[in-house]
């Protein structure tokens, strides 16, 4: 058993309106076991860590054992601080807010002790304090322990390494012998242990193990997009921020086959990690992630539960995880370590239902963010290339180049013009050619190069060109006489000096590159590979690492 409805914990009306009302669908794992245990009367010790619901756990057996006819203090709830203490009341608040006749008295320092005195007259069945508080009002007689029913130690950890171990045997041995003693705390030490050996009688002891919870650091956005968009979307939010290692997970193993086949085709360094996976090749896979060798990692829940990277910039939920818990763990891949991390998740159509289960499920919010658009792409690229110029200028040596500058410069023509002409020629390129509708992800295509490969083709990279003599037809002659390639289905082939850049159909790269394997073009032996992407920060940066 590890949740129950909260329909299933036999809950009075009001409690549940009340649960209802506060947004929780589900009891969580502290709940569905304490709520039980305490509402039969036994001595208990909770275990979980922060953030589990501990508050209402108690709180809601507690409310619902108070007899609303007993005016008298019923309950008693010591927390270590007055912060706590007035978010343990605020809790209470609001179980009650469909319950009008039990009344509750938040009782902490630094409140006039005289106020306290007049609420603690009109009577309270259940009070909410520090212990240093709680203890000046009894020895001042303004607060009687007699009628108590039960004691709720929260955070009992705290209290005692802040000191409070006397006050509270203190105020526990002028309670009644018969109460009921309820301890949380988020750790088991020696000094809680014997406390509770002091004091309770036969206590339940209730643990729940840790289980990775969402760390606020992680900034997490969801992006509204159609299934067959998700592709272009991912490529987008890729370009613009621009991750030095992100992982990518998709539900299936085939879907991460797929996704790694269409990033390697758009010129992306990526690699997949599934199940069907031979453990060589995950320690390979694993090992060029680590590196920097790829900077996408396409993985599946299970192939990715034991990875361990520590600076991981981005986790894309490529399809919306099929478990609420797979969420919490997907995002845990970042955001380590203290770093901040972003997690992005798609999310297609109904969908949205599901991702509302997991917000509540994994206490967080995750934010609606539209797709970047072409000018942010473009934005970014400036920026990046603007960046660059400067480290260039700081490297000196411009003498002659500026000289060529100056040699243009006239009345018509100063030096900003010239800046801006090349920055418009060399972002020309990348950015500027991108004319459609800048929302319709469909037909936009913001990635690299100069010459947009259409959606289905893929570029292939040889290592020899000009220089070697090969021309296009032996290109085209080579593919087709060496592989079952149709000649007329070959693209656009760019010849450089030393090396060629074919376009050739999706289906076909992976039979040309094999095909291709030990041929030669012209006398010359060569190597067919998917190009890389023509993106020169990150080409820098792969051969430094290659070192
Ligand atoms: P803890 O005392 O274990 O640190 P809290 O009781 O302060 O945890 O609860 C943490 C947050 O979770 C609070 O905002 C609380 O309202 C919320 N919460 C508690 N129980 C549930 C639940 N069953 N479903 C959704 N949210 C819950
Ligand atoms: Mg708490």
């Amino acid at each position: 058993m590890e949740t129950l409805k909260f329909e299933d914990l036999n809950l009075s009306p009001w409690i549940m309106r009340a649960v209802t009302d506060m947004g929780f669908e589900e009891a969580t794992p502290i709940q569905s076991q304490a709520i039980p245990i305490i509402k039969n009367g036994h001595d208990m010790i909770g275990q979980s860590q922060t953030g589990t619901g501990k508050t209402a756990s108690f709180g809601i057996p507690c409310l619902e054992m108070i007899d609303p006819e007993d005016r008298k203090l019923q309950a008693l709830i010591l927390c270590p601080t007055r912060e706590l203490a007035i978010q343990v009341s605020e809790e209470f608040r609001k179980l009650l807010k469909f319950k009008d006749n039990i009344r509750v008295l938040p009782i902490y320092g630094g409140q006039p002790i005289d106020r306290q005195i007049l609420a603690l007259k009109k009577g309270a069945q259940v009070i909410i304090g520090t212990p240093g508080r709680v203890m000046d009002h009894m020895r001042r007689r303004t607060l009687k322990m007699e009628t108590v029913k039960q004691v709720i130690l929260d955070e009992a950890d705290e209290m005692l390494d802040m000191g409070f171990r006397e006050d509270i045997e203190f105020i526990l041995t002028k309670t009644p012998d018969e109460r009921q003693t309820i301890m949380f705390s988020a750790t088991m030490s020696d000094e809680v242990l014997s406390l509770a050996k002091k004091f309770m009688n036969n206590p339940e002891y209730l643990k729940i193990s840790r289980k990775e919870l969402t760390v606020p650091k992680i900034e997490q956005v969801y992006f509204d997009v159609k299934e067959k968009d998700k592709l272009e979307a991912l490529c987008r939010l890729i370009d613009v921020y621009d991750p030095k290692l992100s992982i990518v997970f998709c539900n299936t193993k085939k879907r991460v086959d797929d996704l790694v086949e269409q990033l390697l085709g758009r010129g992306y360094f990526a690699d997949g990690l599934h199940g069907d996976l031979k453990q060589a090749q995950r320690d390979r896979v694993m090992q060029k992630f680590r590196s920097g060798a790829i900077e996408l990692l396409v993985a599946t829940d299970v192939a990715a539960r034991g990875i361990d990277v520590d600076d991981v910039d981005i986790v894309f939920n490529y399809d919306i995880p099929q478990d609420e818990e797979y969420y919490v763990h997907r995002i845990g891949r970042t955001g380590r370590a203290g770093r901040s991390g972003k997690a992005f998740t798609f999310c297609v159509g109904k969908e949205i239902y599901k991702l509302r289960d997991i917000m509540t499920y994994a206490k967080t919010k995750i934010t609606q963010q539209k797709l970047p658009t072409i000018s942010d792409i473009e934005k970014t690229k400036t920026d990046i290339y603007l960046e660059k110029i400067k480290s260039v200028i700081a490297e000196g040596g411009l003498n002659k180049y500026a000289q060529y500058v100056e040699n243009i410069c006239d009345d018509d023509t100063n030096p900003i013009d010239v800046a801006a002409a090349l920055l418009k020629m060399h972002l020309g390129n990348t950015v500027s050619d991108y004319s459609q509708s800048v929302d319709d992800l469909n037909v936009v295509n913001p990635h690299g190069g100069s010459e947009k490969l259409s959606k289905d083709m893929v570029r292939l990279f040889i290592n020899a060109g000009k220089r070697s003599k090969i021309r296009a037809k032996d290109i085209v002659g080579a593919f087709s006489g060496e592989t079952n390639v149709p000649g007329d289905v070959i693209g656009e082939i760019s010849l450089f000096d030393d090396f060629v850049y074919v376009d050739v159909p999706y289906e076909y790269a992976k039979d040309i590159i094999e095909g291709m394997k030990n041929k030669k073009i012209k006398g010359k032996r060569i190597i067919v590979e998917r190009a890389k992407r023509p993106k020169q920060k990150k080409e820098k940066s792969f051969k430094k690492r290659s070192k």
